[in-house]
């Protein structure tokens, strides 16, 4: 395929372990690819920071690990200044701090804005959040039909990238919309972080979550980032209060005292080793730019449509063909799709089945070649 040939960033798909046996993998939105870079980078912190320095390691450097990670994510991919964002718990988790925290900061409202096509935790957990506290859930049908909030909304939770259509918000818009009628706005970045650029401090974004083990190739678990805008930070109170959420947890004080700063969104002891591996794609990351990645995102997911258009016909797209509406993933949908993937994985092509009956290709940009996306779109023809 030519087009790899033309391809600025095909160098970089080298930078990636390969996987034998493994023609096409298309759910690199899903669990982003190791960096060769990793497997020393794990060796190394065994034999010298974990087995060389022991407990002294906490407060020469891992106490402080999830501010500086999350630091780092701010500033390559999320255009937050530092002190806003920390790595930490799991999405799920932190979308529970977060929700918690956004509605003590709205006490008289009693409406929260949440979206019917969003990811399944996101959903799970704000309905967990309004039957505890008795308040109502209004739902939207996707981020796309949000064109009104009402004031009596304390909060809207929405995603930027949506994981199953690829519907990318207009961040920006809807967090104007809701700053007007009074309303908090938590941004859910998983399917964007690291492959839609974003500026969260410029769009006046007050609250975020997302995922490190899809397009920042921390692995499979890798704990997620939570971002609070400085000037929530100090009225800012979540539920869980742990010890390591205080300034300063070694005094053992006899109350709980939030920290100062971000550190505030923390509970337990930090999943260290789990903040380990997305160092390597902050670098690539750093090397390449996430302009030159959204362009190649772009292009991919436009190739995909166009290969989808001509060989799968019959195929439905679910995903928006204005690339200005699209994030780095798209799915198409066909009643054959449920019984073809399987086929599909024993093949060597990977991509993600979505119910009922959608096939999810998810297209990271600096480890997937052209090449690739038309080897899975003629499998895929082939399987129906
Ligand atoms: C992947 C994803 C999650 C995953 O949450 P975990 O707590 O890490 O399992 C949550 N929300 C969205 C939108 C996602 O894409």
């Amino acid at each position: 395929v030519p087009r790899d040939s033309h391809d600025a960033l095909a160098p970089y798909l080298d930078r990636f372990v390969d996987s034998d046996g493994m023609l096409a993998y298309l759910d690199g939105n899903s669990l982003g690819r190791p960096l060769k870079a990793t497997a020393p980078r794990l060796a190394a912190f065994v034999e010298q920071s974990w087995g060389g320095r022991l407990i002294r390691g906490w407060d020469e450097d891992w106490m402080g690990l999830g501010e500086r990670v999350g630091d780092r994510i701010g500033a390559s991919c999320l255009g937050a200044a530092a002190g806003q964002t920390v790595v930490g718990d799991s999405t799920s988790v932190l979308l529970y701090k977060l929700i918690h925290a956004a509605l003590r900061l709205r006490p008289d409202r009693r409406v929260i804005v949440a979206a019917r096509d969003d990811f399944p935790t996101d959903r799970y957990v704000v309905a967990g959040i309004a039957e505890e506290r008795g308040l109502e859930l209004r739902w939207v049908e996707s981020a796309a039909h949000v064109d009104e909030i009402a004031h009596d909304v304390a909060l809207v939770l929405l995603s930027a990238v949506a994981y199953r259509s690829g519907y990318l918000a207009d961040v920006p818009a809807l967090t104007r919309l809701a700053h007007d009628s009074g309303a908090l706005v938590l941004w859910d970045l998983c399917h964007s972080v690291g492959v839609v650029p974003t500026e969260l401090d410029a769009w006046g974004v007050d609250l975020a979550v997302g995922c490190t083990y899809k397009y920042l190739n921390g692995g499979p678990g890798s704990p997620a980032f939570a971002y609070v805008a400085e000037a929530l930070l100090p009225e800012l109170r979540q539920p869980i209060h742990g010890w390591l959420g205080t300034d300063r947890p070694f005094e053992m004080g006899r109350a709980y005292e939030p920290a100062d700063g971000i550190r505030r969104m923390l509970s337990g002891t930090p999943p260290v080793i789990g903040m380990l591996a997305m160092h390597d794609m902050l670098d690539l990351i750093d090397e390449v730019g996430l302009a030159a990645i959204r362009q190649k995102s772009v292009a991919l997911t436009q190739y995909a449509i166009e290969l989808v258009d001509a060989r799968i016909p019959d195929a439905v797209l679910a995903t928006p063909r204005d690339a200005g509406r699209r994030g780095g993933h798209i799915t198409i949908d066909h009643p054959a799709f449920v019984d073809a993937v399987p086929r599909l994985w024993e093949q060597g092509v990977l991509p993600d089945f979505r119910a009922p009956d959608g096939i999810r290709l998810g297209l990271s940009p600096l480890s997937t070649s052209y090449d690739e996306v038309e080897v899975g779109v003629e499998a895929i023809a082939r399987a129906i």
